[in-house]
């Protein structure tokens, strides 16, 4: 078990992290900090969500780059605008003593004219999502031709939502020498061949079975009726009354009106989905970070990745079709050390599917019975 001070740390970074409350580095940053502050090489890192990854890349970026230049020379692509905004803030707070430090954050749904006037500015870190990112590399309002390090956060969700070619044309763009950290808490196929294709030699570090959910979270389905699904989502947060929850649905019209039904029927809730505009999803994040809302109705895509402390439940209302997909979903609980359980309401029709969920997580999920509603109880 080693300390920041013994992983290579500045002082700045050091008071950083003392500020934050950080104690020990999780094993993902105690792996992966070391190595990147010494050598100039390319990463290929595997961890489980909520395992610290940001700082892992964070840290040694911050130290690595030189605030004295205005000069960007560093790049993470990230899969959604709430990650690149979480990444920017968690950054900035790490970097809090680092003077001249300036990390600015490029994503779709907000001003292009305020992001290139920020980077105008002198920005030596950009945190992007890959289709903005390409969309002010084109317009000639971004330089990366002096990158130095390169991250793919969230490497698999971003192949997932379709941008490989967003991110092989921005990585044109930068220099052959730069490093490239790519950070993941899967490995399908799709990883490992841009692996293979973007990266030289990589130092692969893995954390964990890279298959298995977080432990701290338990698993529990619930079978009902499929017409009852929302009479058994009322049930569940009856009988947590402290609830703070991510409930997760398929499309983005379930998530509006489920989140409808329960704002009406007098639960604390709000709706999170690509529909809204950026400022509306920004109001109910916020709202949700301060604990105002409850309980979050969110899309996989809204979702992804978001870090917020203390979730208690992860609610699958809607199993997804993607078992990976589960694993994210469940990963926004049991963050940081903590305890969650992750919930699925199932229909009699899905129940296989459970089965297929617990062998890939290799985790067993508990059946259990919506509380006092045998009656709703397949
Ligand atoms: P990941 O990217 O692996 O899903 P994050 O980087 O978002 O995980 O980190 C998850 C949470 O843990 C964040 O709230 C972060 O501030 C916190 N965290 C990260 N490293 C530490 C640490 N060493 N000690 C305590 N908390 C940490
Ligand atoms: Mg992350």
């Amino acid at each position: 078990m080693s300390t920041f001070q013994q992983l290579g740390l500045n002082e700045d970074l050091l008071n950083g992290i003392s500020d934050l409350g950080f104690e020990t580095p999780s094993e993902i940053q105690q792996k992966a900090i070391p190595v990147l502050l010494e050598e100039e090489r390319d990463l290929v890192a595997l961890a489980q969500t909520g395992t610290g990854k940001t700082a892992a890349f964070g840290f040694p970026m911050l130290q690595k780059i030189d605030v004295n230049s205005r000069t960007t020379q560093g790049l993470i692509l990230s899969p959604t605008r709430e990650l690149c905004l979480q990444i920017t803030n968690e950054l900035k707070a790490y970097g809090k003593h680092c003077k001249g430090l300036n990390v600015v954050a490029i994503y779709g749904g907000a001003s292009v004219t305020d992001q290139a006037k920020q980077i105008k500015k002198g920005a030596q870190i950009v945190v992007a999502t890959p289709g903005r990112m390409k969309d002010m590399i084109s317009r000639n309002l971004v330089d990366i031709s002096k990158i130095q390090y390169s991250v793919l956060d969230e490497a698999d969700e971003m192949l997932n939502m379709g941008f490989y070619e967003d991110i092989t044309d921005i990585l044109a763009h930068t220099p052959t020498d730069k490093s490239t950290w790519l950070f993941s808490a899967t490995m399908p196929k799709e990883v490992a061949s841009i692996a293979k294709e973007f990266m030289y030699d990589p130092i692969e570090i893995t954390v964990g079975n890279k298959n298995e959910s977080t432990s701290n979270v338990s698993h529990e389905y619930y079978l009902v009726n499929g017409r009852d699904r929302y009479l058994a989502l009322k049930r569940l947060a009856d009988a947590n009354p402290d609830i703070f929850s991510v409930i997760f649905c398929r499309t983005k019209r379930d998530t509006q009106k489920i989140a409808e039904k329960l704002i009406e029927d007098g639960y604390s809730a709000g709706a999170l989905h690509g529909d809204l505009s950026q400022n509306q999803r920004d109001l109910v994040m916020k709202s949700f970070r301060n604990k105002q809302i409850q309980m979050l109705v969110a899309t996989d895509v809204a979702a992804r990745g978001i870090d917020v402390d203390d979730i208690t439940h992860v609610i699958n209302y809607q199993l997804p079709d993607e078992i990976e997909t589960y694993t994210h979903r469940s990963g926004r609980t049991g963050r940081a050390g903590k305890t969650g359980v992750s919930m699925v309401i199932v229909a009699k029709s899905e129940v296989r599917k459970i089965k297929s969920i617990e062998r890939i997580i290799k985790r067993q999920f508990e059946k259990k019975d919506i509380p006092s509603g045998m009656e709703i109880c397949e």
